[in-house]
């Protein structure tokens, strides 16, 4: 006799797009995490554990605090320039725009206003702008409340691997470390530190002012992960919940 067959679930396990649509939606509703670890069960304030980029006490976490803020997410290279190539099977221009358009549902879920440097694969600005000026002139027109560039990273040594993230300003360092410890916790990857950098987007931009480079595409396990959807998602969960970390505790 034929067992009766268990509804929804084996059929829906089947469809990649809808698996990561589910994780992404039990995410938002605060069910579990993209790997299924159970979150705290309220949406609202807790404690968690200092952990990568450095002790800053106990800090709270509420969703809520991004209501009505601009944030400036800023995917790096597009068009003629793809950033790294590296090893794996795609350029940086291509990993970074995935984890910003990620990002962007989130953070407009959360009620934050969301500008985009480049929501496709051109030069921010036209092909005849310089396209840093153009990142920061978007970024500074926008009164943004936080800029947040993301890309790949290269290192002429194959094994290197791991997350770094950038600042400038003094008022940018907060905005990193809060960014770095998030994005390894999510995607459990080395953490390489805070590092301050004169970058010319950091240094020009009128707000605090963060670059995540999310892993490195001259290692061929870290190109490989940094091209998937799945790892892509993470890096946006990550950074999300870096901002929300960054605006509960200002
Ligand atoms: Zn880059």
């Amino acid at each position: 006799m034929e067992k009766s067959r268990p509804t929804g679930e084996v059929i829906l396990q089947s469809n990649a797009l809808v698996t990561v649509l589910l994780l992404l939606l039990s995410f938002i509703l605060g069910l579990t995490s993209p790997d299924g670890r159970a979150l705290p069960p309220a949406p609202g304030e807790y404690p968690i554990t200092p952990g990568e980029g450095g002790s800053l006490g106990e800090l709270r976490r509420d969703p809520a605090s991004l209501r009505g803020k601009v944030i400036v997410i800023d995917p790096g290279h597009g068009g003629p320039n793809p950033g790294s190539r590296g090893v794996g099977p795609k350029p940086e221009k291509d990993n970074v725009l995935a984890v910003a358009w990620d990002l962007k549902g989130m953070l407009e879920f959360a009620g934050a206003k969301v500008i985009m440097t480049r929501d496709g694969d051109y030069s921010p600005g036209g092909p005849k702008a310089d396209q840093l000026e153009a990142r920061v002139q978007i970024a500074n027109l926008s009164r943004g409340d936080v800029y947040v560039s993301i890309h790949n990273d290269w290192n002429k040594n194959s094994s290197i691997t791991g997350t770094t993230t950038y600042f400038y300003s003094p008022d940018g360092y907060r905005l990193a470390a809060s960014l770095q410890r998030s994005v390894v916790g999510e995607l459990r990857s080395r953490s390489l530190g805070v590092r301050w950098a004169s970058y010319y987007v950091l240094k020009n931009t009128a707000m605090p002012a963060a670059l995540v480079e999310l892993g490195f595409l001259s290692n061929k396990q870290e190109a490989n992960l940094l091209a998937t959807r799945s790892y892509q998602t993470k890096a946006a969960l990550g950074i999300y919940h870096g901002l929300v970390e960054y605006f509960s505790n200002r």
